[in-house]
């Protein structure tokens, strides 16, 4: 019996109006349907819009503080929940089980940290350039926030927008993406029993074209909060008006070798960051620019590696390599892989879709190639490779820096001085030293440059993300005084 689900608007649990559902499969097991889902419409959106306006009120009058106990309770509930929601995870999108717990934990320190903010939330107190004046900032909430996730991270993401927009007084509109609206839906049910008050947090699910693009154009939302594909969020940022929008986009992120480097660990980098999620994460490694004198070494070090992973259900806590999301991903590598082929790239290993159900795909290793290759330039989303040789720091730093996108880098080196100079020039939202391309911390920063996105998540960050600062001038002179004017 496949279970149906619905929807949460007003703080009630209900059917679309659209009388329509949604399918979602097993990637690991495409003949299994995890259960069906509510197809929303432009109606349930408005619906969701009213039930937040309603609610924004009570809402952000609320002290933060108390806000805050709701949050924490919310984490207790996730730590609580976390070995279920993990397995959750795991069967509705495909990621093996450690790395799903790696999520949920993800969500439990977002929403911690934020329960503290309720008792920070800072503005600033400055000097005045006249006498008996005073000047300050306080920060209030932006409204309505609409929040449009992918399926990647699908607890993660969600609690990097809700958390710091529930404790900055925001009510919210949530759309999933169709590939995980089962982890949104445990979510969500989560935040209502730990007392988010009703219409506070409304979700909506269904198709991005639709019941996306109806919170991207309404007029009572202020601001868009999206993760997603780059052209995605280009579509989003023409049609959204006069709104904040927040983009967090895609990546094509390299992990530099330079000859000095530990190659023992840089190969643990490469595999952690390449195949890792199955390669479906935004900072996934894609690009390994390796200086010349190592290539060799490194490439049969690394194959010998690939050979070993072991593909399967992640449920299995032997398997390495879960399967992608879904079978347009599987495509989508496969045809990244013809085209790498054609362009004169040198297929090391992997390369395949296996005998298997589910949408698997082998973890594939391309060297000899070119910054000017589209396996080199695009992201694949996939566990898919590009092996580039530099010939010494300053040709890796360019060939890293010639893509679209800047989302995460990396460089392997035991010399400093290689170290800060990647640091001071690689054009990206995040560079590690010695370490992969993946591993964000919820108290740091976290977004990109170019056409990786216009915003910081995370932090402190996340907090201007969600708020609007006002500016304060007190002045208690008794008199008119004229700042610019004024002043002795
Ligand atoms: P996607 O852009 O296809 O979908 C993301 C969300 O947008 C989904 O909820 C989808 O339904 C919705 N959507 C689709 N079309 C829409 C439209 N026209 N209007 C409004 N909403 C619409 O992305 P995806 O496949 O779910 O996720 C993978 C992408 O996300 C990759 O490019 C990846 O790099 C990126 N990503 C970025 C980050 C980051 O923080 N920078 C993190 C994770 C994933």
């Amino acid at each position: 019996m496949v279970e149906r689900h619905k929807m949460y608007i007003n703080g009630e649990w209900v059917d679309s109006e659209s009388g329509e559902i949604f399918e979602r499969v097993n990637p690991a097991n495409s003949d299994e349907i995890i259960g069906q889902f509510q197809k929303g419409n432009e109606n349930d959106v408005k619906k969701a819009v009213d039930a937040a306006e309603n609610a924004f009120e009570y809402w952000s009058e609320t002290p933060p503080p108390k806000r805050g106990e709701i949050l924490f309770k919310i984490g207790e509930m996730l730590k609580q929940q976390k070995e279920d929601l993990a397995k959750l995870m795991t069967w509705e999108m495909g990621k093996v089980l450690v790395e799903a717990r790696g999520d949920v934990q993800e969500a439990i320190d977002m929403t911690y940290y934020m329960a503290a903010e309720g008792r920070r939330l800072f503005g600033h107190t400055t000097t005045s350039e006249l006498k008996e004046k005073f000047a300050m900032t306080v920060r209030r909430p932006l409204g309505i926030c609409g929040l449009i996730t992918p399926w990647n991270f699908p607890i993660a993401i969600p609690a990097w927008k809700l958390m710091p927009a529930l404790i900055c007084g925001n009510t919210v509109v949530f759309k999933p993406s169709s590939d995980t609206p089962l982890c949104a839906i445990k979510l969500v049910e989560i935040l209502e029993k730990a007392g988010i008050p009703k219409g506070v947090v409304n979700l909506v699910t269904g198709p991005g074209g639709s019941v996306g693009m109806s919170i991207v154009k309404n007029e009572k939302i202020r601001s868009v909060s999206f993760t997603g594909h780059r052209d995605t969020g280009a579509t989003i940022l023409k049609e959204a008006g006069i709104k904040k929008v927040s983009l967090e986009l895609g990546g094509k992120n390299p992990i530099i070798i330079m000859d000095d480097a530990d190659l023992e660990l840089a190969v643990d980098g490469v595999i952690w960051g390449g195949f890792g999620t199955t390669g479906q994460r935004c900072t996934a490694a894609s690009r390994v620019i390796i200086h010349e004198n190592v290539k060799a070494k490194f490439e049969k070090m690394i194959v010998e590696r690939i050979k070993k992973l072991r593909l399967g259900n992640g449920l299995d806590e032997k398997t390495d390599i879960g399967p992608l999301v879904n079978r347009a991903a599987q495509e989508k590598s496969r045809n990244y892989v013809e085209i790498g082929l054609k362009e004169g790239g040198k297929l090391l290993v992997g390369g395949h879709i296996p005998e298997m159900k589910g949408f698997f795909f082998e973890p594939t290793l391309f060297t000899d190639c070119f910054m000017d290759m589209r396996i080199a330039q695009e992201e694949i989303f996939g566990p898919v490779v590009a092996v580039i040789s530099a010939k010494d720091l300053n040709e890796a730093i360019k060939l890293a820096n010639s893509v679209e996108y800047g989302l995460s880098t990396s460089i392997y080196t035991n010399n400093v001085r290689n170290a800060f100079k990647a640091i001071e020039k690689l054009e990206a939202g995040l560079t590690y030293v010695n370490a992969s391309t993946i591993g964000s911390e919820v108290h740091l920063p976290f977004g990109g440059v170019k056409h990786t996105g216009n915003t910081r998540e995370g932090g402190i960050l996340g907090i201007e993300e969600f708020s609007e600062v006002k500016t304060v001038y007190v002045d208690y002179s008794g008199k008119l005084q004229r700042a610019q004017i004024d002043i002795e």
